[in-house]
């Protein structure tokens, strides 16, 4: 980009995001803290190697029964397949049958997930590149279609919003191919530290730590799974913070793991399977996650989440529990992992030991009541392309 091309961006984002945020200002009292409301892995049907594969419902009712928790500024969750509708996977050889591990969703369900609430998707994962160069390429145009924010991948190396008046910075990573690195911590720290010169809030994503029931710990050094490094998260999620991220959502090993709250932000190191449908395997753990909804004031730092319980069965697919299980394991990881913490875990809630400073609850809680409805879905009012970053 020269100069002058520079010039332009940069006034035509500055005329655009005036008229968004005076408007969006008016809405939202500086008072106001933010929601952000976070899960784990999303892969709603695959149509590869089969079409049967897809759900009977063809993904209409995937998150009918957990919607209504699906609402704040921000909803995340972490996309673990492709958006694409056609095309075969180098990852299964030639065969077509059999258990191959390769999602490819229809492009319109994008829709679906946008619909039930998300606007903000990590697509750095060890799925997001099944279906090589032309499945990234489908699933973000199909994200951009469908109005999701998103990060992760080498040509996306982050994403930079504003809702609700807030702006937003963010990025994703994992340690496979073609993904921002989670193994690079400097390179990840530099990224980190231009989103927050420039974002009000800076969320990160990592995909990482080894997979399974026997995996629900936080190990605080680099885990090896499959003969891969799949990241020190631990390390990973403090450097980040370091650099100036306020919030650090892990997800990939398929449990969910302990939270902990580090220079006044919210660290969880994995948030498990949430919407899975298919070939994943959901027994004990591996079928139990959280809609974690965390609320943050203006400058990112913790004040208090919600928990709300889910659980999924191949039958039944995802639904909230009841008996509230993935609570009562977070509270016990993180008692176990991070006994340190100033957090604690009582009524379905993750609250601070100690309230911020300038901070009274009662103060939010009053400033609360006197806003508006939350719109059903936070609208998006401006998305800044960020500059690409040096490839290697
Ligand atoms: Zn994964």
């Amino acid at each position: 980009m020269n100069l002058s091309h520079l010039a332009i961006c940069v006034l035509a984002a500055l005329l655009f995001c005036g008229a968004a945020e005076s408007e969006a200002l008016a809405l939202t009292p500086e008072t106001r803290t933010l929601k952000i409301v976070a899960v784990g892995d999303i892969m709603i049907g695959t149509a590869f190697p089969s079409e049967s594969l897809l759900p009977p419902d063809d993904g209409r009712n995937s998150f009918a029964r957990v919607a209504s928790h699906l609402r704040g500024d921000i909803v995340f969750g972490n996309l673990e397949g492709a958006l694409l509708d056609h095309g075969q996977s180098g990852k299964c050889g030639a065969s077509s049958s059999g258990r191959c591990f390769a999602f490819r969703m229809p492009e319109r369900y994008g829709q679906i997930i946008r619909d039930a609430g998300f606007n903000l998707l990590s697509i750095a994962n060890n799925h997001a590149n099944d279906f090589g160069p032309a499945g990234r390429a489908a699933t973000t145009a199909t994200l951009d279609r469908v109005g999701i924010q998103y990060a992760g991948q080498v040509e996306k190396p982050a994403a930079l919003f504003m809702v609700n008046g807030v702006r937003y910075g963010f990025a994703a990573f994992a340690p496979n191919r073609d993904m921002m690195n989670i193994n690079k911590i400097p390179e990840a720290q530099a990224l980190v530290r231009r989103l927050a010169q420039q974002a009000d809030v800076v969320i990160v994503s990592f995909h990482g730590g080894a997979e399974g029931s026997s995996h629900t710990h936080v190990p605080r050094r680099s885990e090896l799974f499959l003969g891969e490094n799949r990241g020190n998260v631990y390390e990973f999620a403090h450097r980040m913070i370091d650099a100036g991220a306020d919030l650090v959502l892990g997800h990939g090993p398929h449990v969910t793991r302990a939270v902990e709250l580090y220079q006044d932000r919210l660290i969880a190191y994995s948030l498990g399977n949430f919407n899975t449908y298919g070939m994943f395997n959901l027994s004990g753990a591996l079928g139990l996650a959280p809609i974690l909804s965390i609320e943050v004031d203006r400058t990112g730092r913790f004040l208090e989440a919600q928990v709300i319980s889910t659980r999924q069965t191949k039958e039944a697919g995802l639904m909230l529990d009841p008996q509230q299980q993935v609570f009562r394991e977070m509270a016990r990881l993180t008692q176990s992992d991070f006994p340190e913490t100033p957090l604690r875990f009582a009524n379905g809630r993750i609250q601070r030991l100690e309230p911020l400073a300038g901070q009274e609850r009662s103060q939010i809680r009053e400033a609360q009541e006197q806003q508006p409805v939350q719109p059903q879905h936070a609208p998006i009012q401006r998305q800044t392309t960020f500059p690409r970053l040096p490839q290697r």
